[in-house]
């Protein structure tokens, strides 16, 4: 670590963080806990006064939180929001020359790097940070960031990173965080969709869930949306499976972010068949009976549409209701 990201842990920094929703509220109040002044604003006053509860300093707009900060963090909806407030809304201008933007919102890479060029045209440093781990490792302090950006923008982040995450992952250039959010839940849907699909196929071959489980558990089918998140109760007690498919990651999010992913395969000329097929499924899915589950249940959509019946097939053999 370097001098200067270790003095940079030690100060208390002027934090500006726009966007304190699901995510952005717990993250910001980590940052008040880690001994940082944040000063905090939402388009919603709900969020705001619960961001202020915590100890951040409401700010009557985005545009006068940023004019003190040393670092301006958005965790926002999507990319357009950030693009539209980083440059007509103002932030950018706001802001003292040199200040670190830290963009943790889910974006279009593309949107990544035009937020990256917008900010190092105004004379500031940037870097994209987007996460996993969702609201529950928003609120422990255990996100995983994933950062894009030059070296030096990343040690200034990382003592902030740090505050609200347990690890963060410097993938590259501006908008390789964003890539690497958007591959690796490619393979989170792609791979869910498969461990659906091999469930609702056993159930019609007659084979239990459970013997399904223990055998490609410790197979070459093994993977977390099998043996951490399994889509049908029983095996994994822990799963949404086991909680009506509460989330969990819910499925909108899925979709919207298997919905970037398809914008980069388009955009990219690649052929990732599955990719595009997951981002479609996927939508339709978190549209209609998956707005409000966890992106597990998918299962019980392929189910259903091959017919249902083997279903009441696997009831009767392993006597777990799915
Ligand atoms: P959210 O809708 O709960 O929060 C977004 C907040 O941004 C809202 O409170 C909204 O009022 C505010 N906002 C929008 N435009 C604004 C503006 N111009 N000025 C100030 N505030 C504004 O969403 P969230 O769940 O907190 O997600 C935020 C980002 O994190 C998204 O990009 C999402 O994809 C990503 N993400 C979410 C999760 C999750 O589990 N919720 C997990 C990983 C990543």
């Amino acid at each position: 670590m370097s001098a200067e990201t270790r003095r940079g842990a030690d100060e208390a920094l002027a934090i500006a963080f726009i966007g304190l929703g699901n995510m952005g509220g717990p993250m910001a109040a980590n940052l008040v806990k880690a001994g940082h002044r944040v000063t905090g604003f939402d388009l919603v006053p709900e969020a705001l006064a619960t961001a202020a509860e915590a100890g951040v300093g409401p700010a009557a707009s985005a545009t006068a939180a940023a004019a003190d900060a040393d670092v301006v963090i958005t965790m926002l909806p999507a990319g357009r929001h950030v693009l539209a407030l980083y440059e007509d809304g103002g932030l950018l201008a706001a802001a003292r020359p040199g200040t670190l933007f830290l963009d943790c919102s889910t974006i279009d890479v593309a949107d990544a790097r035009a937020a990256h060029e917008a900010a190092v045209r105004a004379g500031h440093q940037c870097l994209d940070a987007p996460v996993s781990g969702g609201v529950v490792g928003a609120e422990a302090a255990t996100l995983t960031f994933m950062a894009g950006g030059g070296v030096a923008e990343f040690a200034r982040a990382e003592p902030l990173l740090a505050a609200m995450g347990k690890k963060a992952v410097h993938c590259g250039a501006a908008g390789a965080g964003q890539a690497a959010k958007i591959c690796n839940n490619m393979i989170l849907g792609i791979s869910m969709i498969g461990v659906s699909e091999a469930f609702v196929l056993g159930e019609s071959l007659g084979l239990s869930h459970q013997a399904l489980y223990d055998v490609a558990s410790t197979a070459s089918g093994q993977c977390w949306a099998l043996s951490v998140n399994c889509p049908v109760p029983g095996p994994v007690p822990g799963s949404p499976a086991n909680h009506d498919y509460r989330p969990g990651f819910a499925a909108p999010l899925m979709a919207k972010d298997l919905g970037l992913a398809a914008n980069a395969v388009r955009a990219g000329r690649v052929q990732a068949e599955l990719g595009l097929r997951a981002a479609e499924l996927y939508a339709t899915y978190a549209e209609h009976e998956g707005a409000a589950e966890d992106f597990s249940g998918i299962v019980r959509t392929i189910r259903q549409r091959s017919g249902g019946a083997p279903q009441a097939q696997h009831t009767e053999q392993n006597g777990t209701p799915a």
